[in-house]
């Protein structure tokens, strides 16, 4: 689900709290933002596949992480925070449900698309669907960091989305009904 990738880049960044404290907030809002970004297939293209590139996101995101720590300014952190938020978002999402409109059902053997092979990627199921309680748990372990050792406006954005993923959580079965296009 898109709050736990956007926590989970969140923890990543919070790194940066103790690396480097100045631009610990740069990282951050990158880090929400690469690992939301994703999931804007769902709006355009394929979910899971045009947007999602569980190994090629890894190639900007290695030289953007080196660069980051030899000269740590503004540019090098963000594209950093952001490239590997996006590449472990890519990557999480075969460690849950395949795309699908019911991904409790169990059907699809869709879970992501690896462009370089060509292939999909099947999915593990180890969180059921999005939006189920395990997944809420792990939105909200994920988001304590941004919550404990952040400001104000890091805190704001972490605090409102573990409500907006506790919202989710609770509909979420019966987003199909409203929703008939894939949504996760
Ligand atoms: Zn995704």
């Amino acid at each position: 689900m898109v709050f736990t990738h956007a926590a989970v880049g969140l923890a990543l960044a919070s790194v940066a709290v103790v690396l480097s404290p100045e631009h610990a907030t740069t990282a951050a809002l990158a880090a929400v933002s690469g690992g939301a970004f994703p999931d804007l297939d769902l709006l355009a293209g394929q979910h899971r596949r045009t947007l999602h590139f569980p190994v090629l996101y890894w190639l900007p995101a290695f030289p953007a992480l080196a660069a980051a720590a030899v000269v740590p300014t503004g540019l090098p952190v963000a594209l950093a925070a952001f490239f590997l938020a996006a590449a472990i978002h890519s990557g999480m999402d075969a460690l849950g449900a395949g795309d699908e409109l019911r991904p409790w059902e169990a059907t699809s053997e869709e879970g992501v698309y690896d462009h370089l092979r060509g292939q999909w990627i099947a999915p593990r199921r180890w969180v059921r669907y999005d939006g189920a309680p395990e997944d809420l748990l792990l939105t909200t372990l994920f988001a304590v960091p941004g919550f404990v050792l952040y400001g104000e406006t890091v805190r704001t954005i972490t605090l409102f989305s573990v409500i907006l993923a506790a919202g989710y959580a609770l509909v979420r079965k019966r987003v199909p009904e409203y929703f008939p296009e894939r949504l996760q």
